[in-house]
């Protein structure tokens, strides 16, 4: 039927035409709830034609025996991630080429692989099998992450089954450590031995762990969805999409403080506090009722809209615990109280002191970056110090527990032969980077390396630097290494060079921090038009920051 066929009807005043109501209805933002069920998307229809966690029985049966090329792309760039798998990135490929070369293009035919470590809780055991993985099947890389997990890279996809078998022989998986799914739950680094805190939740993330992880019926989320969950205010909690922090209710005793909807990356917003007070044993539940909200109210149309935070945005915390209590839980939340927050992210490098009069002794490798050579080390100095517990922080940092007075002195000069230092500079301390351009697809600068440069220089220039200080190396815009709750944050990009040709760079957020919504510290950093420096002069940019700021301390006091 053309046009022509069939003229407009005469409008009649005051009424609208009903093409006109169909353009201006709304197209809904593709939540379940709601009924928007068809995908709106290709992400959501390549989750809808098969579930992620369907692909670990097609890698063992087909992709390890045949190799890289037998692998179904859709499979390859999206199922994969179900169970800690990416493409990494091919070598040489400059990061001007990133946003305009295919996928195919960019990658190699090595995975990264992420380790999933809830709470950061490795035995020693645990440690020596990663390591032992590294070494044979990752080319003897391994970085810590800001997530508290570890990134092995270079994996065949031949050696994958294997990999899975050895992991799960001690305990550990890689099931949801990527993918729209609930993904690695962070837990204080010193749960169960800090002197501060009042209740070790390990339990309740060892359910959450044992009842959800791999249950298909939460693996089909509208994106990736974050948790935190502590006694101690010591992780990044404020960028989770859901987070329980420690307080104590006057009435009811300790217990948990529930915020939601907090995450970074482009559209940066900081969890809220629901004003609900979460017992122990109701964790597991309430985080089960947050995460079924996600996946039937979360937002599916697009994939830059489809965080918890956007929906937190617009529902606001009375209507998301309003939700959570009727439809959910099927009963009210009780009030609580605020917790007290830091202000300052709470690291736990250096020694000290546990409840029960041993010492847990923290150290600080280079922007998390190790080996599975120096994991083995780590291991073995850890058992020699008598600690079966090691823990990885969400800095980038990794902890020994259980060391007797003793010892200390000893493990302390162990790690420090290893470049792992208990006492570092505050320029080592407070570095962290992300992936970057090394293994990242999406990367457009390198990071690693410019985060040691940048510590070596800073080291050698400004030795006894008295302040913690943060400085958050990322290769783009995506923020996986917190651009923006850093002292000093950097979001990679390219820039104009010396001669006015691109090159790489980084925007400079300033004066994040942690704390906000205690009003205690200003929150996200400044991104300040114009503040920008090319990747080769980072190192003394930063300096000309710090020495300003020592200068205007002193003509301050
Ligand atoms: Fe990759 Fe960008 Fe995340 Fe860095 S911030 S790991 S470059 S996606």
């Amino acid at each position: 039927m053309t046009v022509t066929e069939n003229p407009p009807t005469p409008r009649s005043p005051g009424r609208t035409p009903p093409a006109a109501r169909a353009a201006r209805k709304p197209r809904g933002e593709g939540q379940w709830a709601v009924g928007h069920r068809e995908p709106l998307n290709p992400n959501e229809r390549m989750k809808k034609d098969d579930g992620g966690l369907n692909v670990r029985h097609r890698v063992e049966t087909i992709y390890a025996h045949r190799g890289f090329a037998s692998i179904d792309p859709q499979d390859l760039r999206g199922r994969l991630r179900w169970w800690g798998l990416y493409t990494q990135r091919k070598p040489g490929i400059d990061g001007g080429r990133t946003a305009v070369l295919e996928p195919h293009e960019l990658e190699d035919e090595y995975f990264m692989l992420r380790v999933r470590i809830d709470g950061g809780q490795l035995s020693v055991a645990q440690l020596r099998t990663i390591a032992s993985i590294s070494r044979r099947f990752g080319r003897d890389t391994a970085d810590i992450t800001d997530r508290q997990n570890i990134q092995l890279h270079w994996v065949r996809i031949e050696d994958v089954p294997t990999i899975w078998q050895e992991l799960e022989a001690v305990g550990l998986s890689t099931t949801e450590a990527c993918g729209d799914t609930p993904r690695v739950i962070l837990g204080s680094a010193v749960a169960g031995v800090a002197e501060a805190e009042v209740i070790d939740p390990t339990e309740a993330i060892d359910e959450i762990n044992e009842r959800f992880i791999g249950d298909p019926s939460l693996a089909n989320l509208p994106r990736k969805f974050k948790s935190s969950i502590s006694w101690l205010p010591d992780t990044p909690y404020e960028s989770n999409d859901i987070a329980l922090l420690g307080v104590i209710h006057p009435d009811h005793g300790p217990g948990f403080d529930l915020w939601v909807g907090g995450g970074l990356s482009t559209n940066p917003r900081l969890a809220e506090r629901l004003g609900a007070w979460v017992p122990l044993h109701e964790v597991a539940e309430v985080w089960l009722g947050v995460v079924q909200i996600f996946r039937d109210y979360g937002y599916r149309r697009l994939r830059n809209r489809a965080r918890l935070k956007f929906l937190m945005a617009d529902w606001g915390p009375e209507k998301f615990r309003q939700i959570l209590e009727t439809e959910y839980l099927k009963r009210p939340l009780i009030d609580g109280p605020a917790p007290e927050l830091p202000e300052r992210p709470i690291d736990h490098v250096g020694v000290h002191k546990q409840w029960d009069g041993k010492f847990y002794v923290g150290a600080a490798p280079i922007a998390g970056r190790v080996s599975g050579t120096l994991l083995d080390s780590i291991a073995a100095h850890a058992e020699a110090a008598g600690s079966d517990r090691v823990r990885l922080t969400p800095y980038q940092k990794f902890i020994v527990c259980d060391v007797d007075h003793d010892r200390v002195e000893t493990l302390v000069r162990a790690l420090r032969s290893e470049d792992l230092e208990v006492t570092p500079s505050a320029w080592r301390r407070g570095t962290m980077a992300c992936t970057g351009i090394e293994f990242c697809k999406l990367a457009i600068v390198e990071t690693k390396a410019r985060a040691a440069e940048l510590i070596t220089h800073l080291e050698s220039r400004l030795a006894d630097f008295d302040v913690d200080i943060s400085i958050h190396l990322n290769g783009c815009p995506n923020a996986c290494a917190r651009t923006q709750v850093a002292d000093i944050g950097l979001k990679g990009q390219l820039v104009p060079g010396p001669e006015g040709e691109l090159v790489e760079g980084f925007q400079i957020h300033l004066g994040g921090g942690l704390g906000l919504a205690a009003g205690q510290t200003a929150g996200f950093g400044r991104k300040v038009r114009g503040l920008k420096t090319t990747a080769a002069e980072l190192p003394s940019y930063v300096e000309r920051i710090a020495r300003r700021y020592l200068a205007e301390r002193t003509s301050r006091d």
